[in-house]
């Protein structure tokens, strides 16, 4: 997904807290977490970057686990490089499924800017390394933990538990749940609800502050820049396709995207200012109506910011190849995120307008509209009930996030989706998503994928 998470730290608990919690604690150790953990380093260690994905390797890794444990798996998709692994366990009634849901590519890793390799698995420091640790391999193994504690304890369900990992998610998702959900409708059966990554926690220390449960997210809208003229020799001085695009990209830049609050946001917002006196409940307190301008764009970080007006960045810029040739061809990549209530088609209309004779726009990726996931009903009270029984006292809220991801799909069909962090992480790890060492601390780690199951268990089994 295309989010950092949002996490703080406080100085002084810090310098309090014992260096290994969980021995100080005497908190039992769960009898699944060194097959968790063996199983997200050898997840880890298959490279499964995008692009270009190859994901089948991922995918019969995890096909593996769940043969194994006797749980039904198989290898569903149209490529044969690009293969998702899907599994169901039936119970039996009508009950809408659960579908735990996660995407098997990661981003690409410069191991040149990592402290331990990308692809190692390694596990260093209280930590386990590697591209995907967080985002979110990680996530995939404490599904497939839930899984297989269903199977081997031979729970009775209350409703289907599908298992379903795709490819192509960090590419638009279009080559994965998307085409799956287009060709293969019979794999989503009965479903009516979605667990998948997206949500988010604030963590000081190693204590939950907030739970964010995503509901709902901005809409995607990827465009493409392209400017054209005759080209030629430098020193004949003609038009570039270059200077074009700069002027249509100055025009786009000066495209107003104007403040707004949703009510999803001034619900999480009040939700996380009625639990804070520090100075992140102020920044909190400032989304809100009547919106501050000039307080907001003075104390908000650009992700708060984010969350109050349609944001519109220019990402890739190629033209030209050396200094004496005017290039024929320039082009721009533009990253355009809307909020619930904009429409993709306007802001096209609006780019376009920006753009008029100095080039031509071309959609990449519009994403639909989708409605938001309720914050109330059946899966919500489970998560609102296990999340506050792992970090008592810790205030949850429906949040928006301005990321995308494939819960997307699911909510353009109706079906609820809700994005969920079940492991800690503190702020300086959070950066590392998609970004240099990435990792995961092993104990949060342990600690998630007992959420996890807890979540899974307090749904889908008979009481
Ligand atoms: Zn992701």
């Amino acid at each position: 997904m295309n989010r950092r998470g949002a996490a703080l730290v406080l100085l002084t608990s810090f310098f309090l807290a014992p260096l290994n919690c969980r021995k100080a604690s005497g908190t039992p150790q769960d009898p699944l977490e060194p097959e968790a953990e063996e199983a997200l380093v050898e997840y880890l260690r298959i490279d499964t970057t995008n692009p270009p994905g190859n994901e089948t390797a991922g995918a019969a890794f995890l096909q593996k686990k769940l043969v194994a444990a006797g749980v039904p798996a198989q290898l569903v998709g149209s490529d044969p490089k690009r293969q998702a692994v899907y599994a169901r366990l039936a119970s039996g009634s009508p009950e809408k499924a659960l579908l735990l849901l996660s995407h098997i590519d990661v981003v690409p890793a410069d191991p040149s800017a990592w402290r331990n390799p990308p692809f190692e698995g390694k596990r260093e420091g209280g930590y386990i390394w590697g591209r995907g640790a967080l985002d979110m391999k990680s996530f995939a193994i404490a599904e497939l933990m839930a899984v297989l504690d269903l199977k081997r304890r031979g729970a009775k369900l209350r409703r289907d538990v599908v298992f379903l990992a795709t490819p192509d998610e960090e590419r638009g998702g279009l080559d994965g749940v998307k085409k799956l959900l287009d060709t293969r409708p019979e794999l989503f059966a009965n479903v009516g609800f979605v667990l998948n990554e997206g949500g988010s926690n604030e963590t000081a220390v190693d204590k939950i502050l907030f739970w964010g449960i995503e509901v709902q997210q901005k809409v995607p809208l990827w465009l493409r820049v392209t400017s054209e003229s005759q080209g030629g020799h430098g020193a004949a001085g003609g038009e570039s396709a270059t200077s074009k695009l700069i002027r249509a990209l100055a025009a786009i830049d000066a495209i107003e995207t104007p403040y707004r609050l949703t009510e999803v946001v001034a619900r999480t917002a009040a939700a996380g200012a009625a639990a804070r006196k520090d100075g992140r409940g102020a920044k909190l307190r400032l989304l809100r109506e009547p919106l501050d301008i000039a307080k907001i764009e003075k104390e908000l970080p650009p992700g708060y910011r984010a969350l109050l007006r349609d944001t519109i960045t220019i990402t890739t810029l190629s033209a030209g190849s050396v200094v004496n040739v005017v290039p024929s061809r320039a082009t721009a990549e533009i990253d355009i995120r809307l909020l619930p209530g904009s429409t993709t088609g306007e802001m096209l209309e609006r780019v376009r307008a920006a753009v008029g004779k100095n080039g031509k726009v071309e959609v990449m990726l519009a994403g639909e509209a989708t409605p938001e996931s309720p914050a109330s009903g059946e899966l919500y009270d489970s998560l609102t009930r296990v999340l506050k029984a792992a970090a008592p006292g810790a205030p949850l809220a429906p949040v928006v996030t301005p990321a995308t991801t494939d819960s997307r799909f699911f909510r353009a069909r109706g079906i609820t989706a809700y994005g969920i962090a079940p492991f800690k992480v503190n702020y300086y790890d959070a950066d590392s998503v998609h970004g240099a060492d990435e990792r995961i601390r092993s104990r949060f780690f342990a600690e998630g994928v007992q959420v996890m199951r807890k979540v899974v268990r307090d749904f889908c089994e008979r009481r």
